[in-house]
């Protein structure tokens, strides 16, 4: 009976070049530091990051080892036309990503002001009053005042059920995002920040009706503490679940082949990431 050795060294080819064996040379690899930046494996999309740099004895080159399938790649980003075009792309795309991060609590801001001031409008009673000049001359003019009933239509409270559903889902989506494209923030930086954006609907809507309506500005505070409240409430469900929707979101939506960019999703809290191939076999 004749034993296979477990340690074979099968002849270099091309097709073989990635297996995993860890050859002498490899063993007198100097280990110099390690990989400090998100870089993904040519081969299998591995994220490289805390990988360790080694440097070859004979060629002096510095090298990374794939610890997932053993692709062994120059330590070095490489200078490929790609990544020149890419690099003159970098400041226009900048700029454009962080357009699109300020314009979300802008538009965050400007849903939650545009549900208040479209209830109390719903809730506006105009009335006809007359007045008398000084010289003596009759005017009429519209006194607006809110509505102490509103909502009691059902067509009313559906509206309102609307705008707080809208608002809950608002609070849930605005954080979510900020959770996913600000992972470096502590939790209650983004809860801060939610509050900071709920604050300004129910200011606008005081100083709106302090100067529009006869009523006084405290009336419309009814409507505003419950969106804010709603708001606020999916900020903070979005601080401890936001990543876990968008987890979920990216297995979902994404083949494992392009989850790559979104392992920090998971490392950012100390999970392991996905598969990010398929198994071949
Ligand atoms: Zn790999």
């Amino acid at each position: 009976m004749v034993q296979k050795p477990t340690e074979v060294m099968v002849p270099d080819d091309q097709s073989d070049s990635t297996a995993i064996r860890t050859t002498q040379a490899e063993a007198e690899w100097e280990f110099v530091a390690h990989v400090e930046v998100d870089r993904f494996c040519d081969q299998c999309g591995y994220n490289l990051y805390t990988a360790p740099v080694g440097k070859h004895p004979e060629l002096n080159l510095l090298l990374v080892r794939c610890p997932d399938c053993g692709h062994v790649h120059a330590a070095r980003d490489q200078a490929t036309a790609g990544s020149i075009w890419m690099k003159r792309f970098a400041v226009p795309l900048t700029i454009i990503w962080l357009a699109i991060l300020l314009s979300i609590p802008f538009l965050s801001v400007m849903a939650q002001i545009g549900m208040n001031i479209g209830t109390v409008e719903e809730a506006r009673i105009s009335e006809r009053q007359s007045i008398t000049r000084a010289d003596g001359s009759m005017t009429t003019t519209y006194v607006r005042t809110i509505d102490a009933n509103y909502p009691s239509d059902p067509e009313d409270k559906f509206l309102v059920g609307m705008f707080r559903t809208l608002s809950f889902l608002l609070g849930l989506v605005t954080t979510t995002i900020a959770m996913v494209v600000l992972p470096h923030w502590y939790r209650w930086a983004h809860i801060g920040v939610a509050l900071f954006l709920g604050i300004f609907a129910p200011v606008f809507l005081c100083i709106f009706i302090h100067y529009e309506y006869a009523t006084p500005w405290s009336e419309g505070l009814r409507f505003a503490y419950v969106y804010f409240a709603l708001f606020i409430t999916a900020s903070v469900i979005a601080a401890y679940l936001g990543r876990i929707f968008a987890r979920a979101l990216v297995r979902l939506a994404l083949p494992p082949k392009l989850r790559t960019p979104f392992t920090y999703l998971w490392t950012v809290d100390g999970k392991a990431a996905p598969p990010m191939k398929l198994a071949t076999s």
